[in-house]
Protein backbone atom coordinates (compact mmCIF):
# COMPACT_ATOMS: atom_id res chain seq x y z
CA UNK A 1 0.00 0.00 0.00
CA UNK A 2 1.59 3.35 -1.02
CA UNK A 3 -0.51 5.37 1.78
CA UNK A 4 -3.06 5.05 4.56
CA UNK A 5 -3.50 9.20 4.67
CA UNK A 6 -3.35 12.04 2.02
CA UNK A 7 -0.98 14.49 4.04
CA UNK A 8 -3.42 17.93 5.11
CA UNK A 9 -5.34 14.21 6.59
CA UNK A 10 -2.88 13.48 9.07
CA UNK A 11 -4.25 15.21 12.36
CA UNK A 12 -3.28 15.24 16.06
CA UNK A 13 -5.56 12.08 16.59
CA UNK A 14 -3.08 10.27 14.88
CA UNK A 15 0.13 10.80 17.46
CA UNK A 16 1.81 7.71 18.14
CA UNK A 17 0.11 5.90 15.33
CA UNK A 18 1.44 4.44 12.02
CA UNK A 19 0.50 6.11 8.95
CA UNK A 20 1.99 6.08 5.31
CA UNK A 21 1.88 8.65 3.18
CA UNK A 22 3.39 9.55 -0.63
CA UNK A 23 4.36 12.94 -2.57
CA UNK A 24 6.77 15.18 -3.77
CA UNK A 25 9.77 16.19 -1.70
CA UNK A 26 8.69 19.98 -1.42
CA UNK A 27 11.84 20.88 0.92
CA UNK A 28 14.12 19.42 2.78
CA UNK A 29 16.01 21.12 5.56
CA UNK A 30 19.15 20.53 7.41
CA UNK A 31 18.93 21.39 11.03
CA UNK A 32 21.73 20.49 13.14
CA UNK A 33 22.33 16.93 12.37
CA UNK A 34 17.97 16.60 11.64
CA UNK A 35 16.78 16.45 8.66
CA UNK A 36 13.36 18.26 7.80
CA UNK A 37 11.26 17.35 5.01
CA UNK A 38 8.17 19.05 3.39
CA UNK A 39 6.02 15.67 1.91
CA UNK A 40 3.66 17.55 -0.74
CA UNK A 41 0.95 16.04 -2.52
CA UNK A 42 -2.61 17.17 -4.12
CA UNK A 43 -3.95 17.51 -0.40
CA UNK A 44 -0.95 19.96 1.25
CA UNK A 45 1.91 19.30 2.83
CA UNK A 46 3.07 17.32 6.00
CA UNK A 47 6.60 17.21 7.90
CA UNK A 48 8.53 14.34 8.11
CA UNK A 49 11.53 14.75 10.89
CA UNK A 50 14.77 12.10 10.44
CA UNK A 51 16.90 11.75 13.29
CA UNK A 52 20.55 10.44 12.21
CA UNK A 53 19.97 7.63 14.74
CA UNK A 54 17.46 6.71 11.80
CA UNK A 55 20.07 4.51 10.06
CA UNK A 56 19.33 3.77 6.37
CA UNK A 57 16.39 6.06 6.53
CA UNK A 58 18.57 8.64 7.13
CA UNK A 59 20.97 8.33 4.53
CA UNK A 60 17.98 8.32 2.48
CA UNK A 61 16.57 10.94 3.46
CA UNK A 62 20.25 12.73 2.96
CA UNK A 63 20.14 11.93 -0.30
CA UNK A 64 16.73 13.36 -1.31
CA UNK A 65 16.28 15.79 -4.62
CA UNK A 66 13.42 18.21 -4.44
CA UNK A 67 10.47 17.41 -6.68
CA UNK A 68 11.64 13.53 -6.05
CA UNK A 69 8.94 11.62 -5.46
CA UNK A 70 8.95 9.24 -1.83
CA UNK A 71 6.89 6.64 0.11
CA UNK A 72 6.87 6.96 3.44
CA UNK A 73 5.74 4.49 6.60
CA UNK A 74 6.17 6.32 9.97
CA UNK A 75 5.00 7.45 13.39
CA UNK A 76 2.90 10.14 14.06
CA UNK A 77 4.47 12.74 16.53
CA UNK A 78 3.32 16.02 18.15
CA UNK A 79 6.21 18.53 17.60
CA UNK A 80 7.91 19.59 20.20
CA UNK A 81 6.51 22.89 21.78
CA UNK A 82 7.79 26.27 19.96
CA UNK A 83 8.63 24.07 16.59
CA UNK A 84 4.67 24.52 15.45
CA UNK A 85 3.70 26.22 12.33
CA UNK A 86 0.35 27.30 12.49
CA UNK A 87 0.39 28.05 8.90
CA UNK A 88 -0.01 24.76 8.00
CA UNK A 89 -3.14 22.24 8.60
CA UNK A 90 -0.79 19.68 9.72
CA UNK A 91 1.58 22.56 11.50
CA UNK A 92 1.59 21.22 15.16
CA UNK A 93 2.40 17.37 14.05
CA UNK A 94 5.33 15.23 12.33
CA UNK A 95 5.72 11.75 10.65
CA UNK A 96 8.98 9.99 12.28
CA UNK A 97 9.50 7.44 9.00
CA UNK A 98 10.32 4.41 9.74
CA UNK A 99 10.72 3.42 6.35
CA UNK A 100 11.06 6.03 3.46
CA UNK A 101 11.26 4.41 -0.79
CA UNK A 102 12.09 7.08 -3.66
CA UNK A 103 9.62 5.63 -5.98
CA UNK A 104 11.07 8.30 -8.61
CA UNK A 105 13.68 10.73 -8.57
CA UNK A 106 13.89 13.95 -9.75
CA UNK A 107 16.40 16.02 -11.58
CA UNK A 108 16.54 19.60 -10.84
CA UNK A 109 13.41 21.33 -12.04
CA UNK A 110 14.02 24.47 -13.40
CA UNK A 111 11.63 26.25 -11.20
CA UNK A 112 10.11 25.01 -7.77
CA UNK A 113 6.14 25.10 -7.28
CA UNK A 114 6.80 27.27 -3.84
CA UNK A 115 9.03 29.93 -5.95
CA UNK A 116 5.94 33.13 -6.94
CA UNK A 117 4.98 32.41 -10.23
CA UNK A 118 5.80 36.25 -11.14
CA UNK A 119 9.32 35.70 -11.28
CA UNK A 120 9.70 32.48 -13.73
CA UNK A 121 9.26 33.30 -17.46
CA UNK A 122 6.10 32.23 -18.41
CA UNK A 123 7.10 30.23 -21.71
CA UNK A 124 9.45 28.95 -19.03
CA UNK A 125 6.15 27.47 -16.80
CA UNK A 126 4.31 26.31 -19.85
CA UNK A 127 7.73 24.67 -21.17
CA UNK A 128 7.55 22.66 -18.27
CA UNK A 129 3.51 22.90 -17.40
CA UNK A 130 3.32 19.94 -14.87
CA UNK A 131 6.34 21.65 -13.05
CA UNK A 132 4.14 24.51 -13.17
CA UNK A 133 0.74 22.74 -12.25
CA UNK A 134 2.37 21.19 -8.80
CA UNK A 135 1.62 24.86 -7.60
CA UNK A 136 -1.12 24.97 -4.69
CA UNK A 137 -2.48 28.05 -6.51
CA UNK A 138 -2.75 26.08 -9.78
CA UNK A 139 -4.64 23.14 -8.37
CA UNK A 140 -7.12 25.91 -6.33
CA UNK A 141 -8.08 27.20 -9.76
CA UNK A 142 -8.77 23.57 -11.22
CA UNK A 143 -10.34 22.98 -8.01
CA UNK A 144 -12.33 26.06 -8.38
CA UNK A 145 -13.34 25.26 -12.02
CA UNK A 146 -14.27 21.48 -11.49
CA UNK A 147 -16.85 22.92 -8.66
CA UNK A 148 -18.31 25.65 -11.06
CA UNK A 149 -18.85 23.16 -13.94
CA UNK A 150 -20.27 20.73 -11.59
CA UNK A 151 -22.77 23.43 -10.67
CA UNK A 152 -23.82 24.19 -14.10
CA UNK A 153 -23.88 20.80 -14.48
CA UNK A 154 -26.75 20.54 -11.44
CA UNK A 155 -28.73 23.38 -11.84
CA UNK A 156 -29.12 22.30 -15.78
CA UNK A 157 -29.31 18.54 -15.09
CA UNK A 158 -32.03 19.44 -11.78
CA UNK A 159 -33.97 21.71 -14.27
CA UNK A 160 -34.47 18.92 -17.19
CA UNK A 161 -31.70 20.35 -19.57
CA UNK A 162 -30.10 17.67 -21.64
CA UNK A 163 -26.28 17.47 -22.05
CA UNK A 164 -25.95 16.65 -25.78
CA UNK A 165 -22.44 16.36 -27.70
CA UNK A 166 -22.26 17.90 -31.28
CA UNK A 167 -19.84 17.15 -33.52
CA UNK A 168 -16.22 18.58 -33.38
CA UNK A 169 -15.61 17.82 -36.69
CA UNK A 170 -18.48 20.16 -38.32
CA UNK A 171 -19.30 22.82 -40.87
CA UNK A 172 -18.05 26.62 -40.01
CA UNK A 173 -20.89 28.13 -38.60
CA UNK A 174 -21.35 32.31 -38.79
CA UNK A 175 -19.66 33.39 -36.06
CA UNK A 176 -17.68 35.86 -37.51
CA UNK A 177 -14.30 34.95 -36.47
CA UNK A 178 -11.38 32.78 -38.86
CA UNK A 179 -12.17 29.16 -38.90
CA UNK A 180 -9.83 26.30 -37.72
CA UNK A 181 -10.08 24.08 -40.87
CA UNK A 182 -9.68 20.24 -40.88
CA UNK A 183 -8.41 18.62 -44.65
CA UNK A 184 -10.74 15.36 -45.09
CA UNK A 185 -8.83 12.32 -46.79
CA UNK A 186 -11.84 10.92 -47.69
CA UNK A 187 -12.98 13.67 -49.44
CA UNK A 188 -9.77 15.09 -51.09
CA UNK A 189 -9.95 18.87 -50.83
CA UNK A 190 -12.84 18.80 -48.80
CA UNK A 191 -12.12 20.12 -45.12
CA UNK A 192 -13.86 20.67 -42.00
CA UNK A 193 -14.23 23.28 -39.62
CA UNK A 194 -13.45 22.75 -35.83
CA UNK A 195 -16.72 24.76 -34.29
CA UNK A 196 -16.67 28.17 -33.40
CA UNK A 197 -20.00 26.89 -31.55
CA UNK A 198 -22.51 24.62 -31.28
CA UNK A 199 -25.06 27.16 -32.55
CA UNK A 200 -26.46 25.25 -35.35
CA UNK A 201 -26.98 22.05 -33.98
CA UNK A 202 -27.89 23.32 -31.05
CA UNK A 203 -30.88 24.68 -33.07
CA UNK A 204 -31.64 21.89 -34.80
CA UNK A 205 -32.05 20.16 -31.62
CA UNK A 206 -34.35 22.31 -30.81
CA UNK A 207 -36.47 21.44 -33.96
CA UNK A 208 -36.18 17.94 -32.61
CA UNK A 209 -37.53 18.39 -29.59
CA UNK A 210 -34.96 17.90 -26.96
CA UNK A 211 -36.39 20.95 -25.77
CA UNK A 212 -33.48 21.76 -23.43
CA UNK A 213 -30.20 21.51 -23.93
CA UNK A 214 -26.95 22.21 -22.62
CA UNK A 215 -23.05 21.57 -23.35
CA UNK A 216 -19.95 21.67 -21.81
CA UNK A 217 -18.53 22.38 -25.07
CA UNK A 218 -14.88 23.13 -26.74
CA UNK A 219 -15.04 25.74 -29.32
CA UNK A 220 -12.42 27.35 -31.50
CA UNK A 221 -11.43 30.76 -33.31
CA UNK A 222 -8.46 31.26 -35.10
CA UNK A 223 -8.41 34.64 -34.02
CA UNK A 224 -5.13 37.01 -32.88
CA UNK A 225 -4.42 36.74 -29.18
CA UNK A 226 -5.00 38.71 -26.82
CA UNK A 227 -4.53 38.29 -23.12
CA UNK A 228 -7.89 37.32 -22.79
CA UNK A 229 -8.43 35.47 -25.86
CA UNK A 230 -7.25 31.56 -26.16
CA UNK A 231 -7.86 29.33 -30.01
CA UNK A 232 -9.78 26.91 -28.03
CA UNK A 233 -12.16 27.96 -25.22
CA UNK A 234 -14.77 26.53 -23.17
CA UNK A 235 -18.64 27.20 -23.43
CA UNK A 236 -21.47 26.17 -21.14
CA UNK A 237 -23.62 26.29 -24.13
CA UNK A 238 -27.67 26.37 -23.58
CA UNK A 239 -30.43 26.15 -25.47
CA UNK A 240 -34.61 26.05 -24.74
CA UNK A 241 -37.68 26.16 -26.36
CA UNK A 242 -41.18 27.19 -26.06
CA UNK A 243 -39.54 30.38 -24.21
CA UNK A 244 -39.69 33.79 -24.77
CA UNK A 245 -36.56 36.68 -23.98
CA UNK A 246 -38.02 36.91 -20.23
CA UNK A 247 -37.76 33.25 -19.20
CA UNK A 248 -34.58 32.59 -20.44
CA UNK A 249 -33.51 35.84 -18.51
CA UNK A 250 -34.76 34.96 -15.78
CA UNK A 251 -33.89 30.77 -15.41
CA UNK A 252 -30.02 31.96 -16.48
CA UNK A 253 -30.23 34.35 -14.01
CA UNK A 254 -31.08 31.87 -11.16
CA UNK A 255 -28.30 29.23 -12.83
CA UNK A 256 -25.55 31.34 -12.38
CA UNK A 257 -26.78 32.49 -8.66
CA UNK A 258 -26.65 28.86 -8.10
CA UNK A 259 -23.01 28.47 -9.45
CA UNK A 260 -22.06 31.14 -7.58
CA UNK A 261 -23.79 29.58 -3.83
CA UNK A 262 -22.44 26.38 -4.84
CA UNK A 263 -19.03 26.63 -6.01
CA UNK A 264 -18.35 30.23 -4.16
CA UNK A 265 -20.71 30.25 -1.31
CA UNK A 266 -21.40 33.75 -2.18
CA UNK A 267 -25.11 34.97 -2.68
CA UNK A 268 -25.54 36.89 -5.77
CA UNK A 269 -28.20 40.09 -5.81
CA UNK A 270 -30.84 40.43 -8.30
CA UNK A 271 -28.96 41.35 -11.79
CA UNK A 272 -29.97 44.84 -12.47
CA UNK A 273 -30.52 45.16 -16.52
CA UNK A 274 -29.74 47.98 -19.17
CA UNK A 275 -30.86 48.04 -22.72
CA UNK A 276 -27.64 48.29 -25.17
CA UNK A 277 -29.27 51.75 -25.47
CA UNK A 278 -29.00 52.97 -22.01
CA UNK A 279 -25.20 51.24 -21.47
CA UNK A 280 -23.99 53.03 -24.11
CA UNK A 281 -25.37 56.25 -22.48
CA UNK A 282 -24.89 55.62 -18.84
CA UNK A 283 -21.68 53.88 -18.88
CA UNK A 284 -20.43 54.92 -22.88
CA UNK A 285 -19.64 50.63 -22.98
CA UNK A 286 -21.64 47.44 -24.00
CA UNK A 287 -20.27 45.65 -20.78
CA UNK A 288 -19.98 48.01 -17.97
CA UNK A 289 -18.22 48.05 -14.77
CA UNK A 290 -20.55 48.88 -12.30
CA UNK A 291 -17.60 49.25 -9.47
CA UNK A 292 -16.17 51.93 -11.09
CA UNK A 293 -18.05 54.99 -9.30
CA UNK A 294 -21.78 56.67 -10.40
CA UNK A 295 -22.55 56.46 -14.32
CA UNK A 296 -22.19 58.95 -16.99
CA UNK A 297 -24.14 61.61 -16.81
CA UNK A 298 -26.25 63.20 -19.85
CA UNK A 299 -26.04 66.78 -19.59
CA UNK A 300 -26.88 67.49 -23.51
CA UNK A 301 -30.27 68.97 -22.64
CA UNK A 302 -29.16 71.74 -20.09
CA UNK A 303 -25.99 72.22 -23.03
CA UNK A 304 -28.56 73.06 -25.64
CA UNK A 305 -31.22 74.53 -23.90
CA UNK A 306 -28.76 77.06 -22.53
CA UNK A 307 -26.69 77.67 -25.19
CA UNK A 308 -23.71 76.58 -22.81
CA UNK A 309 -20.32 77.73 -24.65
CA UNK A 310 -18.55 75.04 -27.05
CA UNK A 311 -20.75 72.38 -25.51
CA UNK A 312 -23.64 73.94 -26.43
CA UNK A 313 -23.38 72.50 -30.28
CA UNK A 314 -22.23 69.29 -29.43
CA UNK A 315 -24.54 66.35 -29.99
CA UNK A 316 -24.34 65.07 -27.12
CA UNK A 317 -22.79 66.32 -23.60
CA UNK A 318 -21.43 63.54 -21.18
CA UNK A 319 -19.88 63.91 -17.84
CA UNK A 320 -18.26 61.45 -15.43
CA UNK A 321 -18.51 62.30 -11.81
CA UNK A 322 -16.07 61.90 -9.50
CA UNK A 323 -16.87 61.66 -5.88
CA UNK A 324 -14.56 62.72 -2.87
CA UNK A 325 -11.35 63.27 -4.90
CA UNK A 326 -8.83 65.60 -4.99
CA UNK A 327 -6.40 65.30 -7.62
CA UNK A 328 -3.57 67.63 -8.43
CA UNK A 329 -3.09 69.51 -11.57
CA UNK A 330 -0.93 66.89 -12.68
CA UNK A 331 -3.65 64.51 -12.57
CA UNK A 332 -5.97 67.14 -14.19
CA UNK A 333 -3.74 67.10 -17.04
CA UNK A 334 -3.16 63.44 -17.14
CA UNK A 335 -6.70 63.26 -17.59
CA UNK A 336 -7.10 65.72 -20.14
CA UNK A 337 -4.41 64.63 -22.19
CA UNK A 338 -5.74 60.97 -22.26
CA UNK A 339 -9.48 62.22 -23.27
CA UNK A 340 -7.16 63.45 -26.32
CA UNK A 341 -5.72 60.65 -27.15
CA UNK A 342 -8.82 58.77 -26.78
CA UNK A 343 -9.93 61.25 -30.13
CA UNK A 344 -12.10 63.96 -27.96
CA UNK A 345 -11.48 67.43 -29.06
CA UNK A 346 -10.62 68.32 -25.63
CA UNK A 347 -12.09 68.30 -21.66
CA UNK A 348 -13.37 70.39 -18.91
CA UNK A 349 -12.66 69.85 -15.78
CA UNK A 350 -13.85 71.13 -12.76
CA UNK A 351 -13.67 70.51 -8.86
CA UNK A 352 -15.48 71.82 -6.37
CA UNK A 353 -13.74 72.85 -3.03
CA UNK A 354 -13.95 75.84 -1.22
CA UNK A 355 -14.65 77.37 -4.76
CA UNK A 356 -14.70 76.02 -8.15
CA UNK A 357 -11.34 75.28 -9.67
CA UNK A 358 -11.61 74.39 -13.52
CA UNK A 359 -9.53 74.51 -17.01
CA UNK A 360 -12.51 76.21 -18.31
CA UNK A 361 -12.19 79.96 -16.48
CA UNK A 362 -11.81 81.43 -19.60
CA UNK A 363 -15.57 80.23 -20.91
CA UNK A 364 -17.21 82.45 -17.88
CA UNK A 365 -18.13 82.15 -14.19
CA UNK A 366 -21.28 81.58 -14.95
CA UNK A 367 -20.97 78.73 -17.43
CA UNK A 368 -19.00 76.90 -14.46
CA UNK A 369 -21.50 77.59 -11.97
CA UNK A 370 -24.24 76.24 -14.29
CA UNK A 371 -22.42 73.24 -14.99
CA UNK A 372 -21.41 72.07 -12.06
CA UNK A 373 -25.21 73.05 -10.90
CA UNK A 374 -26.57 70.82 -14.17
CA UNK A 375 -23.87 68.02 -12.49
CA UNK A 376 -24.97 68.06 -8.76
CA UNK A 377 -21.63 67.93 -7.58
CA UNK A 378 -21.16 68.53 -4.09
CA UNK A 379 -18.05 69.51 -2.27
CA UNK A 380 -14.91 67.65 -2.54
CA UNK A 381 -16.02 66.35 -6.14
CA UNK A 382 -14.91 66.49 -9.22
CA UNK A 383 -16.07 66.72 -13.18
CA UNK A 384 -15.11 65.97 -16.44
CA UNK A 385 -17.37 66.66 -19.25
CA UNK A 386 -16.74 65.96 -22.75
CA UNK A 387 -18.89 66.55 -25.67
CA UNK A 388 -18.90 65.92 -29.51
CA UNK A 389 -20.70 63.00 -31.53
CA UNK A 390 -22.77 60.83 -29.63
CA UNK A 391 -21.40 57.73 -29.98
CA UNK A 392 -17.85 58.62 -29.71
CA UNK A 393 -18.55 61.30 -26.61
CA UNK A 394 -19.65 58.06 -24.66
CA UNK A 395 -16.89 55.94 -25.75
CA UNK A 396 -14.36 58.16 -24.07
CA UNK A 397 -16.30 59.20 -21.20
CA UNK A 398 -16.57 55.51 -20.51
CA UNK A 399 -13.55 54.90 -20.78
CA UNK A 400 -12.19 58.02 -18.86
CA UNK A 401 -14.59 56.74 -16.30
CA UNK A 402 -12.54 53.60 -15.93
CA UNK A 403 -9.18 55.27 -15.65
CA UNK A 404 -10.48 57.57 -13.61
CA UNK A 405 -11.33 54.95 -11.16
CA UNK A 406 -8.69 53.26 -10.83
CA UNK A 407 -6.59 56.47 -10.75
CA UNK A 408 -8.33 57.83 -7.46
CA UNK A 409 -9.32 54.60 -5.81
CA UNK A 410 -13.04 54.60 -6.56
CA UNK A 411 -13.55 51.48 -7.86
CA UNK A 412 -15.47 49.06 -5.33
CA UNK A 413 -14.56 45.17 -4.65
CA UNK A 414 -18.05 42.02 -5.06
CA UNK A 415 -19.28 40.73 -7.74
CA UNK A 416 -21.20 43.35 -10.30
CA UNK A 417 -23.26 41.45 -12.40
CA UNK A 418 -25.92 42.95 -15.03
CA UNK A 419 -28.02 42.25 -17.95
CA UNK A 420 -27.63 43.93 -21.34
CA UNK A 421 -30.37 43.47 -23.45
CA UNK A 422 -31.59 44.85 -27.02
CA UNK A 423 -28.61 45.13 -28.89
CA UNK A 424 -28.45 45.98 -32.28
CA UNK A 425 -29.70 43.81 -34.40
CA UNK A 426 -26.89 44.52 -37.33
CA UNK A 427 -23.63 46.79 -37.63
CA UNK A 428 -22.05 48.08 -40.36
CA UNK A 429 -18.83 46.42 -41.74
CA UNK A 430 -16.53 49.17 -43.47
CA UNK A 431 -14.45 46.13 -44.43
CA UNK A 432 -17.12 44.26 -46.10
CA UNK A 433 -19.44 47.25 -47.33
CA UNK A 434 -22.69 45.81 -46.06
CA UNK A 435 -25.01 45.23 -42.96
CA UNK A 436 -23.43 42.08 -40.63
CA UNK A 437 -24.89 40.58 -37.65
CA UNK A 438 -23.88 42.25 -34.30
CA UNK A 439 -24.54 38.44 -32.89
CA UNK A 440 -25.23 35.62 -35.29
CA UNK A 441 -27.91 35.84 -38.37
CA UNK A 442 -30.20 33.77 -36.28
CA UNK A 443 -30.91 36.53 -33.80
CA UNK A 444 -34.90 37.62 -33.50
CA UNK A 445 -35.71 41.08 -34.52
CA UNK A 446 -37.30 43.01 -31.83
CA UNK A 447 -40.52 42.51 -32.80
CA UNK A 448 -41.30 46.66 -32.50
CA UNK A 449 -38.74 47.53 -35.43
CA UNK A 450 -39.71 44.85 -38.00
CA UNK A 451 -41.48 47.25 -40.17
CA UNK A 452 -37.98 49.09 -40.23
CA UNK A 453 -35.75 46.06 -41.00
CA UNK A 454 -35.30 47.15 -44.55
CA UNK A 455 -35.74 50.76 -44.65
CA UNK A 456 -33.63 51.76 -41.32
CA UNK A 457 -30.99 48.47 -40.44
CA UNK A 458 -29.19 50.57 -38.10
CA UNK A 459 -32.23 51.25 -35.60
CA UNK A 460 -33.52 47.84 -35.38
CA UNK A 461 -32.76 46.43 -32.22
CA UNK A 462 -32.74 42.77 -31.51
CA UNK A 463 -33.43 39.91 -28.68
CA UNK A 464 -29.91 39.47 -28.05
CA UNK A 465 -28.32 40.23 -25.05
CA UNK A 466 -25.39 39.28 -23.04
CA UNK A 467 -24.15 38.72 -19.24
CA UNK A 468 -21.74 41.33 -17.93
CA UNK A 469 -19.56 40.70 -14.76
CA UNK A 470 -17.47 43.39 -13.41
CA UNK A 471 -16.97 45.12 -16.93
CA UNK A 472 -16.69 41.81 -18.86
CA UNK A 473 -18.73 40.01 -20.97
CA UNK A 474 -19.83 36.89 -18.89
CA UNK A 475 -22.40 34.97 -21.76
CA UNK A 476 -23.92 35.94 -24.78
CA UNK A 477 -27.44 34.74 -26.29
CA UNK A 478 -30.22 35.49 -28.55
CA UNK A 479 -33.88 34.46 -29.24
CA UNK A 480 -34.01 33.07 -32.94
CA UNK A 481 -35.72 33.72 -35.72
CA UNK A 482 -37.88 30.28 -36.38
CA UNK A 483 -39.81 31.69 -39.30
CA UNK A 484 -38.51 31.23 -43.16
CA UNK A 485 -39.88 34.11 -44.18
CA UNK A 486 -38.28 36.27 -41.34
CA UNK A 487 -34.75 34.41 -41.80
CA UNK A 488 -35.27 35.64 -45.36
CA UNK A 489 -35.79 38.83 -45.40
CA UNK A 490 -32.36 39.31 -42.87
CA UNK A 491 -30.31 36.83 -45.06
CA UNK A 492 -31.43 40.09 -47.69
CA UNK A 493 -30.54 42.57 -45.32
CA UNK A 494 -27.26 41.08 -45.07
CA UNK A 495 -26.71 41.11 -48.95
CA UNK A 496 -26.61 37.50 -48.41
CA UNK A 497 -27.72 35.72 -51.83
CA UNK A 498 -30.11 32.51 -51.72
CA UNK A 499 -27.40 30.45 -53.38
CA UNK A 500 -24.76 31.39 -50.77
CA UNK A 501 -27.77 30.94 -47.67
CA UNK A 502 -28.47 27.47 -49.50
CA UNK A 503 -24.69 26.82 -49.31
CA UNK A 504 -23.92 27.59 -45.89
CA UNK A 505 -26.90 27.10 -44.12
CA UNK A 506 -29.76 25.50 -45.92
CA UNK A 507 -29.57 22.52 -43.76
CA UNK A 508 -31.21 25.05 -41.26
CA UNK A 509 -33.65 26.51 -43.04
CA UNK A 510 -34.67 23.73 -43.99
CA UNK A 511 -34.76 22.20 -40.72
CA UNK A 512 -37.23 25.24 -39.63
CA UNK A 513 -39.55 23.97 -43.00
CA UNK A 514 -40.72 20.77 -40.93
CA UNK A 515 -42.23 22.41 -37.54
CA UNK A 516 -39.95 24.69 -35.22
CA UNK A 517 -40.73 25.97 -31.90
CA UNK A 518 -39.76 29.20 -30.81
CA UNK A 519 -36.44 28.64 -29.27
CA UNK A 520 -33.73 30.68 -27.46
CA UNK A 521 -30.33 30.25 -25.32
CA UNK A 522 -27.39 31.73 -24.63
CA UNK A 523 -23.69 30.49 -23.96
CA UNK A 524 -21.08 31.34 -20.79
CA UNK A 525 -17.35 31.47 -21.47
CA UNK A 526 -16.36 29.09 -19.14
CA UNK A 527 -12.72 30.17 -18.84
CA UNK A 528 -13.73 34.11 -17.83
CA UNK A 529 -16.15 32.85 -15.32
CA UNK A 530 -13.56 30.70 -13.72
CA UNK A 531 -10.85 33.13 -14.29
CA UNK A 532 -12.54 36.01 -12.77
CA UNK A 533 -13.93 33.88 -9.82
CA UNK A 534 -10.15 32.90 -9.16
CA UNK A 535 -9.42 36.38 -9.03
CA UNK A 536 -6.58 35.73 -11.92
CA UNK A 537 -5.48 38.21 -14.28
CA UNK A 538 -4.89 35.30 -17.19
CA UNK A 539 -7.08 32.92 -19.00
CA UNK A 540 -3.62 31.12 -19.14
CA UNK A 541 -4.48 30.64 -15.36
CA UNK A 542 -7.50 28.92 -15.29
CA UNK A 543 -6.86 26.52 -18.60
CA UNK A 544 -4.22 23.14 -17.75
CA UNK A 545 -2.46 23.39 -21.43
CA UNK A 546 -3.30 26.57 -22.57
CA UNK A 547 -1.88 28.28 -26.00
CA UNK A 548 1.08 31.41 -26.24
CA UNK A 549 -0.02 34.35 -27.95
CA UNK A 550 1.57 33.24 -30.90
CA UNK A 551 -0.76 30.12 -31.14
CA UNK A 552 1.99 27.52 -29.55
CA UNK A 553 1.95 25.06 -27.01
CA UNK A 554 5.29 25.06 -25.49
CA UNK A 555 5.45 21.80 -23.57
CA UNK A 556 4.19 19.97 -27.21
CA UNK A 557 5.45 22.03 -29.73
CA UNK A 558 1.84 22.16 -31.55
CA UNK A 559 1.53 23.21 -33.86
CA UNK A 560 4.57 20.63 -35.69
CA UNK A 561 4.88 20.07 -38.94
CA UNK A 562 3.98 16.58 -40.27
CA UNK A 563 5.42 13.63 -42.35
CA UNK A 564 5.33 14.13 -46.13
CA UNK A 565 3.17 11.12 -45.89
CA UNK A 566 0.78 12.45 -43.73
CA UNK A 567 0.25 15.20 -46.28
CA UNK A 568 0.31 13.02 -49.31
CA UNK A 569 -2.51 11.14 -47.93
CA UNK A 570 -4.58 14.39 -47.40
CA UNK A 571 -3.96 15.83 -50.62
CA UNK A 572 -2.28 18.77 -49.53
CA UNK A 573 1.18 20.65 -50.54
CA UNK A 574 2.60 23.17 -48.41
CA UNK A 575 3.84 26.05 -49.89
CA UNK A 576 6.30 27.49 -47.86
CA UNK A 577 6.27 31.27 -47.37
CA UNK A 578 8.75 32.54 -49.51
N1 LIG B 1 -23.46 30.80 -30.19
C1 LIG B 1 -23.44 32.09 -29.54
C2 LIG B 1 -22.01 32.48 -29.23
O1 LIG B 1 -21.12 31.66 -29.22
C3 LIG B 1 -24.17 32.09 -28.25
C4 LIG B 1 -25.65 31.95 -28.43
O2 LIG B 1 -26.26 32.74 -29.17
O3 LIG B 1 -26.22 31.07 -27.77
O4 LIG B 1 -21.75 33.63 -28.96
Amino acid sequence: MHRTHYAAEVSAQEIGKTVAVAGWVDRRRDHGGLIFIDLRDRSGVIQLRVDPSAGPVFSAADRLRPESVIAVEGVVRARPPGMENPELITGAIEIEPMRLAVLSEAKTPPFLPHEEAERVDELVRLRYRYLDLRRPKMLAHFALRNRVVFAFRRYLHEHGFLEVETPALARSTPEGARDFLVPSRLQPGHFYALPQSPQLFKQLLMVAGFDRYYQVAKVFRDEDLRADRQPEFTQVDIEMSFVDQEDVLREMEALVHAVFRESLGVDLEPFPRLTWDEAQRRYGSDKPDLRAGPPLLDLTAAAHRDHWPVLGAAEHVAAVVLPGVNPSRRQWDGLLERARALGAPGLIWLWRGEDLRTNARALGAGFVEALAAAAGIARGDGLLVVGGPRAETCAVAGQLRLEAADAFGLRQSGWKFLWVTDFPLFEWSDEEGRWVSAHHPFTMPHPEDLDRLETDPARVRSLAYDVVLNGVELASGSMRIFQPELQARVFRVLGLSPEAVTAQFGFLLEAFQYGAPPHGGIAFGLDRLVMLMAGAKSLREVIAFPKTARGTDPLTEAPSRVDPRQLRELSLTVVEPS
